[in-house]
């Protein structure tokens, strides 16, 4: 374990810390320990004094976090994730990615204009916008919330981290 998942005090995961910055959140009461692996517990050593670090904390008092923070930047491999690699033209697998409006029509690189598209519809569309070729989308493109999509993918996640994700998971 390298790292800590950090509650809010309404239980809702913010994010991984250190376990570092865990022990000070706890030494300085500003955090208490959710939960303690008690078969293999992480303790850390000091001149003065020994500390078992939870492997998950929530900060004691609520701290207000935009909803935007928790919007990843848009990503290839974000997308295709959030629309479970199907093209949102035909439901068929997916490996690239498609601007519903094309940026050389003025589209902008934002969740809700990047779709995940089979390599036909992606190259048969072209240029083109939906209602000049009678296409629609099998989805409404929505920016992803939640931890698990800001979490680094070679973070290793702990098994007890779960029922606390599963909270916000988008
Ligand atoms: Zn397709």
């Amino acid at each position: 374990m390298d790292r800590v998942l950090l509650l809010n005090a309404t239980f809702e995961p913010l994010r991984l810390v250190s376990l570092r910055r865990a022990v000070l959140l706890l030494i300085e009461q500003r955090a208490e320990p959710v939960l303690i692996d008690d078969e293999e517990p992480v303790i850390m050593h000091s001149p003065s004094m020994s500390i078992s670090i939870p492997s998950v904390v929530r900060l004691t008092t609520y701290v207000r976090v935009p909803r935007q923070a928790f919007t990843p930047p848009v990503s290839r491999r974000g997308v295709l994730a959030r629309d479970n690699y199907r093209c949102a033209y035909c439901g068929n697998h997916a490996d690239t990615i498609d601007h519903v409006v094309p940026r050389s029509r003025g589209g902008a690189h934002t969740w809700t204009n990047v779709v995940a598209a089979c390599k036909k519809h992606n190259h048969d569309k072209g240029n083109r916008l939906l209602e000049e070729l009678g296409w629609e989308l099998r989805i409404t493109p929505e920016a992803p919330f939640g931890l698990l999509w800001r979490i680094p993918s070679d973070s290793v996640l702990q098994p007890g981290w779960s029922p606390f994700l599963r909270l916000n998971a988008a």
